[in-house]
C-alpha cells in the first residue's frame, strides 16, 4: 500500500501520532525497529509504546496538576495512550499507573485494527528525502538515524547526553536575599539572579555535595564520558574544595547590594554564589546555572534549600544526567514541529526536547493533528498557550531559550501566569480552570 505519512518510531509519540492519523482515514506506514532484529539499550521487548522504566503516567489530578491536566486534554482529543491506560490501569492513589504489558498490548491491538495503518518492523537509517514524515524515535534513537539527523541539523544542535540542571519557580526565590546582576557583573543587562554564600555556608554546602546520596549510573551509561559542559556539580566538588568557587559558583565582580556599607556603597563580593538564569520567556522558570547533578531528588531538594535565598524554593524540575538524543527544537523547528530546513519532516516525542511518557505522547498527538490538517489542505490552529498542550508546544517550538534548551516536563511555569491577585493556594485551580475553558473553545478547530 502506498501511504500518506511515514512515521518512524513506534513508541509513545509515534503510536499516538499513527492513531490520530489512521482514525481520520489517512494511510500510515509506521516503522518500528524493535521486532525487526534491533533494540535500544532500555527497551525490553518488541511491543509498541513500551514503557522503558516507571509504569506511571504521574498524577491524574486535572484540577491541581499540570500533567493531570495534560491527561485530560489528551482524553478530549481521543488519545490512544489515555484510552489504553484506562484499560491497563493499576491502583496507584492519585497517579495514573498501568500494567505495562497490558498497556502496550492495548496500543498494539488498537493500531492493528486500523485498516489504513501498516506497522513494519524495520530500522530506518536516513531521514527520507521526500514525503510527509514524522520522526518519533525517542531519546535512544538508533545511531545511524541520529547521525543522519545530525547531518541535517548540524551536530551542535543535536544533544546525545542530557545534563539537566534544576529549575526553580521564580516566585519561590527570596529576592530580599538574592539580587539581579549580569553573569560576573560584566555587561549592561542584569540577567542573573545571584544567591550569595559566606565561607561557612559554602563549606557546609560542599560537604553536603560530597556526602549526598547519588543515583547510580545504569550499566550502559557507565562508560559514557562527561562532556565538558555537563560535569555534575558533585564530581566538580570532588576535584577540590575550591573547584566550584572557580567554576559555576564564582563570585568575582558580584557586589552584593544587600551588604552595602558607607565604605562599600555597592556592597561586597560574597564567598561564592549560585546563579539562576531565566529559562522561559515568561520569566516564571529559572535554571540553576551549572548545577547538573546526579544527586537523588530528595537530596537535591534538601541541599539546594540550604542555599541562601532558596530556603523555600519549589522546583519545576530536578537535576539529572542520562543519554538522551534531542534537538535544539526552539531553533530548528517551526511552530508546527517541522524542520525549518526540510519541512516535509516533522519531529515528535522526546526527541523534540519534551520529557516524559505523557509529554512525548502529547507531542505525538499534536504532530498527528498537524499532519492530518496539512494533508486535508487546512490551516491548523494550535491549542491556546493557556492549555497544557499549547504551553508544551509553545515551549518546544520557540518560547524556550535556545541557548540553554534542555528537556522539560509539563508544569505550570510554562503557562502564561494567572492573575496575580489570585491567592497562591488557589493558583493551580486557576490555571486548570482557565485551560479547560480555553481548550473547550479550541476543540472544534483541532
Ligand atoms: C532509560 C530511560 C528511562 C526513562 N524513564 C521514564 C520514566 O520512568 N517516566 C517517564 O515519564 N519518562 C521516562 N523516560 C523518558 C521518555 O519519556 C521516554 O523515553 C518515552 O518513552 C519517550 O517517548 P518517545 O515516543 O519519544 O520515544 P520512545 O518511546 O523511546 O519510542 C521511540 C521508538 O523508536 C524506535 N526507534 C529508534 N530508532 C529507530 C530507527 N532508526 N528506526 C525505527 N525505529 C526506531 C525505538 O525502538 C522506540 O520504540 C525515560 C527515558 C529513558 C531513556
Amino acid at each position: 500500500m502506498t501511504y500518506d505519512v511515514h512515521i518512524i518510531g513506534g513508541g509513545m509519540a509515534g503510536s499516538e501520532a499513527a492513531w490520530q492519523l489512521a482514525r481520520r482515514g489517512l494511510r500510515v506506514r509506521l516503522s518500528e525497529m524493535r521486532g525487526g532484529g534491533d533494540s535500544t539499550p532500555a527497551h525490553q521487548g518488541t511491543g509498541l509504546a513500551e514503557l522503558v522504566c516507571s509504569n506511571s503516567f504521574r498524577s491524574d489530578d486535572h484540577e491541581k496538576n499540570a500533567v493531570g491536566l495534560l491527561h485530560q486534554e489528551m482524553r478530549e482529543l481521543d488519545s490512544l495512550l489515555m484510552s489504553a491506560a484506562a484499560k491497563a490501569q493499576v491502583p496507584a492513589g492519585s497517579a495514573l499507573a498501568v500494567d505495562r504489558d497490558v498497556f502496550s498490548a492495548e496500543v498494539e491491538a488498537a493500531l492493528a485494527a486500523q485498516p489504513t495503518l501498516t506497522v513494519v518492523r524495520e530500522r530506518i537509517d536516513r531521514l527520507p528525502e521526500a514525503g510527509l514524515t514524522i520522526v518519533a524515535t525517542g531519546p535512544l534513537t538508533a545511531a545511524t538515524l541520529a547521525s543522519s539527523i545530525g547531518a541535517a541539523t548540524g551536530a551542535d544542535s543535536l544533544a546525545f547526553f542530557d545534563a539537566i540542571a534544576p529549575i526553580v519557580y521564580h516566585d519561590t526565590v527570596n529576592m530580599d536575599v538574592c539580587w539581579m546582576a549580569s553573569r560576573w557583573d560584566k555587561g549592561e543587562t542584569r540577567d542573573y539572579i545571584n544567591c550569595p554564600m559566606n565561607r561557612e555556608q559554602y563549606l557546609a554546602f560542599h560537604a553536603g555535595l560530597l556526602g549526598g546520596e547519588k543515583t547510580e549510573f545504569r550499566e550502559w551509561e557507565a562508560n559514557t564520558p562527561y562532556f565538558d559542559g555537563c560535569m555534575p556539580i558533585e564530581v566538580m566538588a570532588e576535584r577540590g574544595i575550591d573547584t566550584l568557587r572557580f567554576g559555576p559558583m564564582k563570585p568575582v565582580g558580584l557586589d552584593n547590594p544587600h551588604d552595602a556599607t558607607p565604605e562599600f556603597p555597592k556592597g561586597r563580593w560574597p564567598y561564592a554564589v549560585v546563579q539562576l538564569r531565566q529559562d522561559n520567556k515568561l520569566g516564571t522558570l529559572w535554571n540553576m546555572v551549572g548545577f547538573q547533578t546526579k544527586l537523588k531528588h530528595a537530596e537535591q531538594v534538601r541541599l539546594f534549600r540550604t542555599i541562601p535565598g532558596l530556603e523555600n524554593a519549589e522546583f519545576a524540575r530536578l537535576g539529572g544526567l542520562h543519554r538522551n538524543t534531542f534537538l535544539n527544537s526552539p531553533e530548528l523547528l517551526d511552530r508546527q514541529l517541522r524542520l525549518k530546513s526540510a519541512p516535509h519532516i516533522r519531529f515528535a516525542g522526546q526527541i523534540t526536547g519534551c520529557e516524559g511518557y505523557v509529554e512525548s505522547g502529547a507531542v505525538g498527538l499534536l504532530a498527528g493533528l498537524m499532519t492530518a490538517a496539512q494533508l486535508g489542505g487546512r490551516d491548523w490552529t494550535p491549542p491556546p498557550r493557556t492549555t497544557a498542550l499549547g504551553a508544551l508546544l509553545s515551549h518546544i517550538t520557540g518560547d524556550a531559550e535556545a541557548d540553554s534548551y534542555q528537556p522539560m516536563n509539563v508544569n505550570f511555569g510554562l503557562f502564561p501566569p494567572v492573575d496575580p491577585s489570585v491567592k497562591k493556594k488557589q493558583r493551580k485551580e486557576a490555571y486548570t480552570a482557565r485551560a479547560k475553558a480555553d481548550l473547550a473553545e479550541w476543540l472544534p478547530l483541532a
